[in-house]
């Protein structure tokens, strides 16, 4: 792992209550009902989240790691990386990081989705890695849902990730509650969509966790092979990724970003995990009448761009 290259560069946040405003009304557009608050970070430690730190705040910032270009067309297995690294390089050591992202397919032995929820080393405190993985079960061809640290004692990861970090700490966030979906938007693309027309010349991200209460949704999983043929078009990365439709409840890990402000990120990315044996990588629910969702939100101050590929392309970013 040679040194990244790193970006960083200034988002734009607004007061905690403006966000509220602007994100409550957007919402309406696309849900029956919408509610946004500020309201005290629920202890993450508990139920049904069991994260390694209580809270979403303290020094928010996220990062855009690798990218599709080292995915396809054709794998680059020698992008892997190390969250331990990456609190560094965000400037934040010790920093509980959240979000999406793929494993080091050379630890694991074959490739899957990555649930990142990792509160990084620090001086006097080893790392605590409560990430999950889900890859296709050979047995049966469906989901298989694990908890990394039950086989694996890294903290590596590879290819590409969207990730939240933060001190991990109590404090004020944005809650988001939505129920019966009435527009084609998914709640990351109702709330990402709303921020865009709102701050049309500003980027602002967000990173946070939200749990899918009710319904289904649609998701993928990563083969556990790498294609052997270049994947040239969305259709052929389509063809090649399994999709699944998986049930509630799902907690999921999301970072999204207004505008791009010229770093070639990803606008969203958000992975889910479940304590029924079902996860992957969320594109939208699949039952608008009955679905709810309770999310917890807050508004980074940086983004840093890490190891940006020279060499890019805007396939596979669904
Ligand atoms: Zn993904």
């Amino acid at each position: 792992m040679a040194d990244n290259n790193i970006e960083k560069f200034q988002l734009y946040v607004p007061k905690l209550e403006e966000l509220c405003n602007v994100l409550q009304t957007g919402l309406k557009n696309n849900f029956a009902e919408a509610q946004v608050s500020v309201v005290d970070c629920p202890d993450l430690t508990k139920e049904p989240f069991q994260f390694p730190v209580k809270g979403l705040c303290g020094q928010p910032r996220i990062t855009d790691v690798g990218g599709v270009p080292y995915l396809v067309p054709l794998v680059q297995k020698d992008k892997e990386y190390n969250m331990n690294t990456v609190a560094k390089e965000v400037e934040l050591p010790g920093a509980f990081i959240l979000g999406a992202g793929a494993v080091p397919s050379r630890i694991v032995g074959m490739n899957a989705e990555l649930m990142p929820l990792v509160l990084t080393e620090a001086p006097g405190r080893p790392a605590v890695n409560s990430s999950y993985f889900s890859s296709i079960n050979p047995a049966d061809g469906q989901c298989l849902l694990e908890r990394y640290s039950d086989t694996f004692s890294d903290c590596n990861f590879a290819l590409l990730a969207n990730l939240y970090a933060c001190e991990g700490k109590p404090g004020k966030v944005i809650e988001v509650r939505a129920k019966k979906r009435t527009g084609e938007e998914s709640l990351v693309g109702s709330l990402r969509n709303t921020l865009e027309a709102h701050y049309p010349d500003k980027s602002l991200a967000l990173g946070g966790t939200f749990i899918i209460q009710k319904g289904k949704a649609k998701i993928h999983i990563m083969p556990r092979e790498f294609s052997v043929c270049p994947l040239n078009t969305n259709d052929e990365v389509n063809n090649w990724l399994k999709h699944f439709e998986v049930s509630a409840p799902l907690i999921c890990q999301s970072v999204f970003v207004s505008r791009d402000p010229g770093l070639d990120l990803r606008l969203e990315h958000t992975h889910c995990f479940s304590h029924h044996g079902e996860g992957g990588h969320y594109y939208i629910d699949t039952t608008p009448d009955t679905v709810e969702y309770l999310g917890y939100f807050m508004p980074a101050e940086f983004v840093y761009r890490i190891d940006r590929p020279k060499e890019t392309h805007v396939i596979g970013r669904d």
